[in-house]
């Protein structure tokens, strides 16, 4: 197995495409006036409906600093023409204040196809609004921090893929989702942590590759007998739940019921009584509604599903994303004020990349 590679050099990249395309954005869309943030009684009144889904998370006293930057972008995502799409692990503000579509990556993905407006603000990190470039390539896409990284995708270049390619001949290579366009661009296919059994499944050979997660690899190969062959990367988050924290955890309270997403190591999968995507976990907890659950993933996912499920205990022993934390309200509204960051996708890259991405898509419809 190949060691893990950081790269830099493509985080430089998108900080200097992202310089040019915020220009060029703000140029094609034209200046805003940034509005003036200030806690009205219009801005009390129009955020209200929000304040009661996240009050079981944000103090009253907290509520006011945050409503006036939610407040104006709403009102501008309309001037912009803009859509937000925000993942499951944003935080509660801007999952219930902000977020038009919100969901896990596969979710998002295949949103971005569906959307009529012009600009699409993707509150996640790099990767997945690239994802949203290659399926869109005609739509300008803002990221609100483009140093929103994933230590998965840091983990695999496309020098990489093309290195495994030529040493194992003839052996599909699939990648999650959580890679750059340069990678997919080299791939068979893709696949998220929903679909990655089905996608290993349909390519009808004994032994493929899915890369960079050796977890979720790990955690594939244990339900299909197709040789899942992988990467040395790993979710910096996910990594570090232990199956020891877990049985400590049940040892105390029994009758909690454990959830883990699949890009755990494979001993603290088999410890929980479920594994799932970020949207299989919260399908789960809403369609059996335990007493007292616990979510081993990011910590904003209990945050967001509490609101819609009142009933239920959620215990928090999360561990944060810092790339995921790096995109705030305050950012988001400097995105639509100021038509940044742009997120660009060389279209040869991309057309390839566009390829891998809609074969996992058709293969979900
Ligand atoms: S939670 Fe893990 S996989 Fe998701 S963006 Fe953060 S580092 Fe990447």
């Amino acid at each position: 197995m190949a060691t893990t590679l950081i790269s830099t050099h493509a985080g430089a990249e998108a900080r200097c495409d992202a310089r040019r395309g915020a220009a060029l954005a703000l140029d094609r869309f034209g200046a805003v006036e940034r509005p003036e943030l200030a806690y009205t009684p219009e801005v009390a009144r129009e955020t209200a409906p929000v304040y009661e889904k996240v009050r079981h998370i944000i103090p009253p006293i907290e509520w006011p600093a945050l409503a006036p930057t939610i407040h104006a972008i709403n009102r501008l995502k309309k001037e912009r023409n803009a859509v937000i799409l925000a993942h499951n692990y944003m935080t509660p503000e801007i999952f219930h204040g902000v977020a038009d579509v919100v969901g896990d990556s596969l979710q998002l993905a295949i949103e971005a196809t569906r959307t009529d407006a012009e600009v699409i603000v993707q509150c996640g990190v790099h990767f997945m609004a690239e994802t949203s470039k290659i399926l869109n390539p005609s739509k300008t896409v803002l990221i609100p921090d483009m140093r929103a990284g994933c230590s998965l995708a840091e983990s695999v270049t496309a020098a990489d893929v093309r290195g495994l390619r030529e040493r194992n001949p003839g052996v599909p290579i699939i990648t999650y989702v959580n890679t750059s366009a340069a990678v997919k661009a080299e791939c068979d296919i893709c696949c998220t942590s929903s679909n990655a059994v089905q996608v290993v499944e349909s390519l009808g050979v004994d032994r493929v590759f899915l890369i960079p997660d050796k977890y979720l690899a790990a955690n594939v190969a244990r339900q299909t007998s197709v040789e899942v062959l992988t990467w040395d990367g790993a979710c910096e988050v996910h990594e570090r739940f232990t199956a020891q924290e877990l049985r400590d955890y049940r040892r105390i309270d029994p009758d909690v019921k454990i959830i883990a997403h699949p890009e755990c190591p494979p001993e603290v999968v088999a410890e929980a009584d479920f594994a799932g995507s970020t949207a299989h976990m919260i399908n789960w907890v809403k369609t059996r509604r335990p007493a007292k659950v616990m979510m081993i993933t990011e910590c904003s996912m209990a945050d967001n599903v509490a609101s819609e499920t009142p009933e239920v205990e959620y215990i928090r022993p999360c561990n944060l994303c810092p790339h995921m934390k790096r995109i705030t309200l305050s950012k988001i509204l400097d995105a639509l004020v100021e038509m940044k960051e742009e997120v660009l996708v060389d279209p040869d890259i991309a057309a390839r990349a566009r390829t891998a991405v809609e074969r996992m898509i058709n293969l979900k419809s």
